[in-house]
């Protein structure tokens, strides 16, 4: 066998299921990892949009949340071994430029990601430089992987929160990254409330021991208010990208507020006074910063197992039949294994 089957950014809005070669080592520094399973990632979403909301290389196999064991090592990789079991930090930092000599590496600004513009995990096979892995315990579940770098995001904005046993927090927007945050919240011990308005999120945040908020069926405000006897929560996270003044509305005196989601066409008209008059603090978090060990430790640790948001299992062939199972929000984790 010398062709694997890949699921390949072919043009704007379209995923081509096509054959392709086995990826050779060329670096000395690189490995070959085969694929257990990549997630699905919103990013894939927005990439294959037509008006793309993101943009990638045309050509290239997607797929960044890679969980994989390595199976050829180049010369010079020094911490791995084969068989080794990993995950792949996918964002490529250079080293070099003003925001990475500042430490702010996650503002790169000769990033590159495997997986969007360079060969990613949706094919048996992919390559990549020994600085991307990040060693994985054998014994995690893979539908707890797969999770691994999203949560290493999303960590970027708990750390921030620095939530406290018995706050309470409202979360806008159930889909992953929203969910992750309602986890991380619960485990520290706060009490979580989810807001969205599709059932089929909903359910699995009540499965998974959070609040469900129905916000066509339920005013948002009233709900909060009348759980927090009319102070308002503790921490609020918008993981929409357009929600800040509802956020405003929904925090009370003293309170966090966390802009997770991103829409750059948002221009919210905002009551600044609240801001003022409530004491808040409000912050952006973007891509997590050195949170992919944490991460890792937080899931082998069973800390938090979103392993029961990991809704499909497809093979690659199948991938684009469940994007737009995504699409319709029918889906919450995609996991493709070749
Ligand atoms: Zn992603
Ligand atoms: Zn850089």
């Amino acid at each position: 066998m010398n062709s694997m089957t890949a699921a390949v950014f072919a043009r704007k809005g379209v995923l081509e299921i096509q054959e392709r070669p086995l990826p050779e080592l060329v670096q000395a520094n690189e490995v070959i990892l085969e694929v257990e399973a990549t997630g699905v990632c919103g990013t894939d979403l927005h990439i294959l949009s037509d008006p793309p909301g993101h943009p990638a290389t045309e050509g290239v196999i997607l797929g960044h949340e890679i969980v994989a064991r390595i199976v050829q090592l180049g010369d010079e990789v020094k911490h791995y071994k084969l068989g080794q079991r990993v995950t792949v930090d996918a964002n490529l930092k250079c080293g070099l430029c003003r925001p990475c000599r500042r430490g702010k590496w996650n503002h790169c600004e000769n990033w590159t990601t495997i997986g969007i513009f360079q060969d990613g995990g949706f094919a048996r096979y992919v390559k990549v430089p020994e600085k991307a892995l990040q060693p994985l315990a054998d014994h995690l579940p893979l539908k707890d992987a797969i999770w691994t770098e999203l949560l290493s995001c999303v960590i970027g904005s708990t750390d921030q929160v620095a939530i406290q046993p018995g706050q309470l927090a409202v979360v806008i927007g159930a889909g992953p990254a929203g969910m992750l945050h309602g986890l991380m919240f619960k485990a520290a011990g706060a009490r979580v409330m989810m807001a969205d308005v599709s059932p089929f999120r909903l359910e699995l945040a009540s499965k998974a021991g959070l609040e469900p908020l129905n916000v066509k069926e339920t005013a948002l405000q009233d709900a909060v208010m009348s759980a927090t006897d009319d102070w308002g929560a503790d921490v609020v996270v918008d993981a929409v990208g357009n929600q800040f003044q509802t956020a405003l509305e929904l925090v009370g005196t003293g309170g966090v507020v966390s802009l997770f989601g991103m829409n750059s066409h948002a221009k919210p008209e905002l009551s600044q006074n609240l801001v003022t008059r409530k004491e808040l603090r409000i912050f952006g978090s973007y891509v997590g910063y050195n949170t992919f060990p944490r991460a890792i430790q937080v899931l082998e640790s069973a800390a938090i197992k979103p392993s029961s948001l990991t809704t499909h299992e497809v093979n690659v062939a199948d991938l684009p039949e469940a994007i737009a199972a995504a699409r319709r929000g029918e889906a919450m984790k995609v996991m493709v294994k070749p």
